[in-house]
């Protein structure tokens, strides 16, 4: 990985340029807090002109119709993307703190766009229907699927390439045009992804890059903007109402892709050997910064003392450290303030009568620099606790209790405003299904699997989210349907 610092520039129109009043910000590495490089500073008017571009490369170009072209593209990006993996990979580390063997997921964000491209050859972009009697007419049907026009798309920060590849790849497939607003801690991944866009054959105007630092200034820009016809947002459940609420101006499309607090269960006959390393493991990935992660384990009481006795021992031996060792598995934390924010958490825990079996410090000992919070396993608590209901978005693996029955576990499991993910450790496949089932959650993972790829659909229930992203179910949210019928009898 390049370690030389990244200037970024908007991309609009199919040119590069700095923000209108000359403004950047800088970017810099949570690990050691060294400057990465340095973003141009979207103003009210760049936005403006971006979403401006992409409305007229819509309404004025073939891009939406032409889907030949597009897959054609599609390839482009593909390939394109494979060029600068280790680019798009190291970008992550620099930016994100994303440890460097998971930064490599990227592979899998390839696989996406190549997933996208092979479903623009087996789509029913028109399917005709046989004929109908409805007011006495006779009538075939065809029914058209059509983008939807401009589309913004709102990423975090937490995978920086995977969310604005995520939504950009099939909001282009399907023919719509994309204004791309990434979080201000990772300007610079979607910088490498339009220099890649860039040197496709998209036209000018269909793909645009806005960098901001002021999220009312780059969001609320793009948000109040009505010429916009879809937000596609990943990012907290908080600022997912907010676009909610100004995409309702206009009835205006969303799918968002929200926070998560993710059940755990344990029955009585899991496997402990494997499923408390996955377990934990999952809690902790990306440093815990995941939406989905398992951050609540319910364990029957029968068998709490061993469970968290085993828990610790795996969190305390997590590899915690700089991401760009290789064996690394808990990196640091992408600011100052989140790292205050999950030790306000775990405190108010502690004070409130938790036991804090594992970590509840900040810093590192080996790095005077970064953000940092140790590996932490919090117990103790009930399901009503701050601790087990809040979205920690860190290291924190927070155990509970429950009374050995399944409908408890699932009662216990449900007690949240979110539904993103659930998982399940049995050794019994059809007990473990219908606990699967009862789960009111937009993916289940049973034993040591897991559900997010390119062709399964991914969101959440409740305040998780509305919609779904990948699969044939996160395509059609960037489509609408168009019924056209004829009289039967005829051809026309
Ligand atoms: P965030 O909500 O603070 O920011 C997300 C994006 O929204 C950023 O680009 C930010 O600049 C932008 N934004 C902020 N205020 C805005 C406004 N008023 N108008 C428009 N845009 C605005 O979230 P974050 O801290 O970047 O990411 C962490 C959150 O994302 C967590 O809650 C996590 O659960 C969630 N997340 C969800 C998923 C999922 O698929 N469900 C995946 C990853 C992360």
């Amino acid at each position: 990985m390049s370690d030389t610092n990244k200037t970024g520039r908007l991309y609009i129109d199919g040119a590069w340029r700095e923000a209108a009043n000359g403004a950047t910000f800088e970017v810099r590495n949570p690990f050691d807090e060294s400057l990465v490089g340095t973003a141009a500073d979207a103003t009210g008017r760049d936005v403006a002109d971006a979403v401006g571009a992409a409305r007229t490369a819509f309404d004025t170009t073939t891009w939406p119709t032409d889907v030949d072209f597009r897959k054609h593209c599609l390839r482009q990006l593909e390939e394109g993307l494979g060029k600068v993996k280790a680019e798009l990979a190291g970008m992550a580390t620099r930016e994100a703190g994303i440890p460097a063997n998971q930064a490599n997921l990227i592979d899998s964000v390839i696989e996406e766009v190549a997933w996208t491209a092979g479903l623009m050859d087996r789509f029913g972009w028109e399917v005709t229907l046989p004929a109908a009697e409805m007011l006495g007419m006779s009538s075939s049907r065809v029914v058209r699927q059509e983008p939807r026009g401009v589309v913004g798309a709102i990423t975090p920060w937490n995978a920086p390439t995977g969310m604005n590849v995520g939504k950009t790849a099939p909001a282009l497939a399907a023919g719509n045009t994309v204004v791309l607003k990434p979080a201000p801690d990772t300007p610079l991944s979607a910088v490498l992804l339009a220099e890649v866009i860039a040197e496709t054959d998209i036209p000018p105007g269909v793909f645009n890059l806005i960098t901001s630092n002021d999220n009312a200034v780059g969001g609320d820009a793009l948000t109040g903007d009505p010429r916009v016809n879809m937000f596609h947002f990943t990012g907290s459940t908080a600022v997912g109402q907010r676009i909610a609420s100004r995409a309702a101006v206009g009835f205006r499309k969303v799918v968002l892709e929200l926070g998560g607090k993710s059940a755990n269960i344990i029955l009585d006959d899991a496997d402990l050997d494997t499923a408390i390393p996955y377990s934990v493991g999952m809690c902790m990935y990306n440093s815990g910064q995941g939406c989905l992660l398992p951050t609540r384990i319910l364990v029957p009481g029968n068998l709490y003392d061993e469970v968290l006795q085993r828990v610790v021992a795996v969190a305390e031996a997590m590899p915690w450290g700089d991401p760009r060792a290789e064996q690394t598995l808990v990196g640091p934390i992408i600011r100052r303030g989140q790292v205050e924010r999950m030790a306000g958490l775990v405190d108010r825990a502690r004070e409130a009568g938790a036991t804090i079996a594992t970590g509840g410090t900040s810093g590192h000992p080996d790095f005077e620099k970064g953000h940092w919070y140790r590996p932490t396993v919090v117990t103790d608590v009930d399901e009503t606790a701050e601790i087990a209901q809040t979205e920690v978005f860190g290291p924190v693996l927070t155990v509970l209790r429950y009374d050995g029955r399944d409908e408890e576990a699932v009662r216990i499991a449900n007690a949240t405003r979110y539904g993103l993910g659930g998982f399940v450790q049995s050794t019994d496949a059809g007990r473990a299904r219908e606990i699967a089932n009862a789960l009111r959650s937009g993916g289940v993972a049973i034993g040591p699997s897991f559900w997010v790829a390119p062709d399964t659909p991914f969101g959440g229930y409740g305040a998780s989210g509305i919609g779904r992203e990948r699969g044939v179910e996160g395509f059609l949210e960037f489509l609408q349907a168009k019924a056209i019928s004829t009289p039967a009898t005829t051809n026309a």
